[in-house]
Formats: structure tokens, sequence, C-alpha cells
């Protein structure tokens, strides 16, 4: 078993984490399984005297443990090219960093070379490691103490003064090292993905309509889907799919209002039976009196398929501080046969329109940190240019924002089979391990069971928190 130590303090710290933590463990590319993920804690960066105060940006630190197959060398050779593909750059000895990642534990591997040492030779200074470790392997010995006896010590800041560093003395004033501390928000956005359960209160959505249209019926199902694992609800009345008829806004809220109320009701009786977080709502509407009359009653998220570009929907955003996600589309409802113009690349394309929606947030002052992008498949893309934005999805990445994508049970599955839209739960996993393997943070679906049980399968054996 081998113990990896990552660290970002750059950017968007938790997506570099959650980006490194898939490539190591997802998907075909992955080089350790078994894998276990220790809390997430942030810190302050470690900086030398004299060091510009730019450099001093706080971190966000974990260690990932697993099996692997490649030789010391090799595995570090691997992590040195996925540093560079993951937007490092070569840099100072203590300058800010997109992501490190570096070799702390081997079991039963000692060395000591130019350009490896292992254990990593300064993980006894530094809390920020240590804390880490111990929630993975306490008992484990190291120069004659466990872990988690050096974690307490260093923790409970010891002065070190220059014996942390003496070729570059680097230290914090007084020579006591900063504490890492637990970091529960960055713990759960690390953790990714979350799953999104789809609620259609609407009596024509393609794959469920009418079904949910009874506000207890649709509270049960509601319920059902959290219990299976769902960390957010979405709620629409309106079905977007090519040539629904669209809702007036009081029909909309008719429909709405008593399956919000009842699943506010939803998660006070969770809590009370001790879940501190039981799950989200989500509003998909495009409609801003109804997601102001949402926001009265009581919603986490707001989630807009026209991607927040009418200025009412813009100043409902700036009126409240909920996260939004903005979808990208061509036609609500989808009109068929438009598209994407089929001689642009579709993902540099929505990048583009992803870069301008960032810039118009921007400008009024709406922070990235409540933003996340869905690309819309099906809004206004053809199957093939759905498939081309699922199979290159990581490539929104360098938005440096969070990603939903919503590809279940849509008609560019139709490629792969000929079933009935309510049936292709099973294509849709397929495409689901693929998207979790790519790092995408919300999967928004109508088979939160399957997906529940695919990430089981999938995901990181947690310690601390016990969430997804
Ligand atoms: P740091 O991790 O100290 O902030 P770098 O990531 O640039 O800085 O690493 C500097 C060098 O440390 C690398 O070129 C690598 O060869 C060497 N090194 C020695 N032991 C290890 C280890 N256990 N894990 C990762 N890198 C190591
Ligand atoms: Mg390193």
């Amino acid at each position: 078993m081998v113990i990896l130590g990552l660290g970002s303090n750059l950017g968007n710290r938790a997506i570099h984490l959650k980006r490194a933590i898939s490539r190591l463990s997802r998907g075909s590319g992955a080089v350790l399984h078994a894998v276990r993920l220790s809390r997430i804690y942030e810190s302050p960066a470690l900086t030398p005297t004299g060091a510009p105060a730019a450099w001093d940006l706080p971190y966000l630190n974990c260690a990932l443990s697993g099996e692997t197959t490649l030789e010391p060398r090799a595995l570090l050779r691997h992590i040195q090219e996925m540093e560079r593909s993951l937007g490092r750059q070569d840099h100072e000895r203590w300058a800010p960093r997109v992501i490190d990642i570096d070799i702390l534990w081997w079991d039963g591997r000692e060395m000591r070379s130019d350009d490896l040492t292992i254990p990593h030779p300064q993980i006894l200074e530094r809390p920020f490691v240590l804390e880490p470790l111990r929630d993975l392997i306490p008992d484990a010995i190291l120069d004659s103490e466990t872990l988690s006896a050096h974690a307490s010590r260093v923790g409970a800041g010891v002065s070190v003064g220059e014996v942390l560093d003496p070729s570059t003395e680097a230290h914090r004033v007084g020579g006591v090292l900063p504490p890492a501390a637990p970091s529960p928000e960055a713990d759960f956005e690390v953790r990714y993905p979350t799953l999104m359960g789809i609620l259609n209160v609407t009596p024509n959505s393609f794959s469920d309509g009418g079904q949910f249209t009874e506000p207890e019926i649709a509270v049960e199902h509601a319920r059902r889907l959290v219990e299976e694992g769902a960390g957010i609800i979405d709620v629409g009345a309106e079905s977007t799919r090519p040539d629904g008829a669209a809702v007036d806004p009081a029909t909309e809220w008719a429909r709405v209002e008593p399956v919000l109320h009842g699943l506010r009701e939803l998660q006070g009786e969770l809590r009370t039976s001790g879940r501190r977080d039981p799950f989200r709502i989500s509003i998909d509407s495009r409609n801003p009196s109804t997601l102001r009359s949402a926001l009265e009653v009581g919603v986490d998220i707001l989630n807009d398929v026209t991607g927040f570009s009418r200025p009412e929907m813009l100043e409902i955003a700036e009126d409240t501080d909920v996260p939004l996600v903005f979808m990208h589309s061509l036609s609500i409802p989808v009109v068929k046969g438009e598209s994407i113009p089929p001689d642009r690349d579709s993902v540099e394309f929505l990048i583009a329109w992803a870069e301008e929606r960032l810039a118009e947030f921007d400008r009024r002052g709406i922070t990235r940190h409540r933003l996340i992008f869905d690309p819309g498949i099906g809004f206004g893309k053809t199957a093939r240019q759905s498939w081309h934005i699922l199979e290159h999805v990581e490539r929104f990445h360098d938005l440096e924002i969070p990603l939903l994508v919503g590809h279940s049970r849509k008609s560019f599955l139709q490629t792969v089979t000929d079933k009935p839209s309510a049936e292709r739960d099973a294509e849709t996993l397929t495409v689901s391990r693929d998207l979790i393997g790519k790092g995408v943070e919300v999967l928004r679906v109508h088979d939160v069971k399957g997906h529940a049980k695919l990430l089981s399968r999938e995901r990181m054996n947690p310690v601390g928190r016990s969430r997804v």
C-alpha cells in the first residue's frame, strides 16, 4: 500500500484535489485501486522568511492511500506528469501551486536517493501531512512512535523553528508551524460526485411525465430518492423536451408550491431524526416569478435551463446567495433539429459561451464559488455533439467551477439502444461511470438507486465524514 499526499493553494483548490484524486483512482487511467481518502485539511502556507506576501495563500491538503502495481520511480514519474497536466507550472520552491503530489509512505519500503526518499523526509514536521496520515494509518510507526502520537505532538503547536528546513529557512513567525484544521466544506466538495435526483411534477415529461403530479406522491418519491442516495432533489414543473408546451408561470407555481412545502417538511423531519444536512432542494425553472416565490418558501439551489441570461433572472441571482446552476440551451422548449453549428467544435463553443456567462456574473458581483455549469445535453446538440461533449467533459474543468451533467435517459442514447426513454437506465449508467472517472461533480439522474450502487463500487472508502 502506498500513500500520496496532495496539496493545492492556487485557484479552485477543491477542484484541483478532486481532479487529481479522480485521475489517480478512477476510470481507465487509474494507477491506484482500493483507495481510501483522508479528511481534507486547511492550513496557512509555509513560506520562507522574506517571501512575497502573495505566496501566503492557505492550502488544502489530504492523503490518498491505495494499492498499485507501479514501482516507486514509475509512480513518481506518473504523478509528476499528472502535476504538469493539471496545470502546475515550474516555480520556485515555496511558491503557490495548483497541485503538489508527493509520495509520503510505502508499506515495507524505505529508500533514499537523489530524486526519491520514502518515507517522505518532512512528514514529522508537517501538521498538514501528519493529520491526513493519522486518518489513514494512525498506528503505523515512524521513528519509534505512532503517527497518531506524532500528529498530536506537532498539532499541539510545537515550536520547530529552523529545524523545519535549514536549507531554505522556511518557517512561520516565531517558528511555530501553522496547524492544519479539518475543512468540512472542502471535504464535501472533494468527495463529489453528488447525485441530483430528478423530481418532475409535470404531466408530460419525456420519461416519467404524469407520475408525480399529486404533491404527496411527489414528496414520497423524493423521500425514496434521498434514502437511495440523492444529495439534491431537483424539482421542475415544466417539460423542456422537444415539442413540449411551455407552461405559464401561474400553472408552474401551482404545481411546484405544495411540493416545495412538502420537501421543506421532509428536510425538517430528517434533521430531527439526526441527519445534519439531509438533502438540498433545487428548483428547476426559467420563470423569475417562480424562482422568487421558491426562494421565499426556501430552496437551496436555483437551476436555470436558460443559463441566467435574462436580466430578471440575473437580478434574482444577485439578490440571493444560494448556488446557481447555469445551463446552456439554444431554445426552450427544445426545437427539434436546432443545434450548435456543425462546423464548430461543440466543446469549444460551450466553453466560450460559459466564459461569457462567467464574465457577466462577475460584472454583477456574483461570486464564482456559487456557480455550477451544465453543458445542457440534448438542449440544442445533435446526438453526435452530445457524445462529443460527454467524451471531452473534463475540458470544462478549465472553467474552474463544478460541473453538472444531465444525460439521464436522453435521446442521444438512441444511437446505442432502441429502448424507450424510461428503460434507458443501464445505458445512462455506462455513461455515468465514465463521467465519474472524469471528475464530474453532480450527476442529474432519474435512477438514483442504480447510481448509488455504481458510486459505492467506484467510490473511495471514506474516513471521518461518511459522505459521498
Ligand atoms: P515539494 O513537494 O517539496 O514542494 P516538488 O514537488 O517540486 O517540491 O518536489 C521536489 C523534488 O522532490 C522532486 O523533484 C522529487 O524528485 C523529490 N522527491 C524526493 N522524495 C520525494 C517523494 N517521496 N515524493 C515526491 N517527490 C519527492
Ligand atoms: Mg512535490
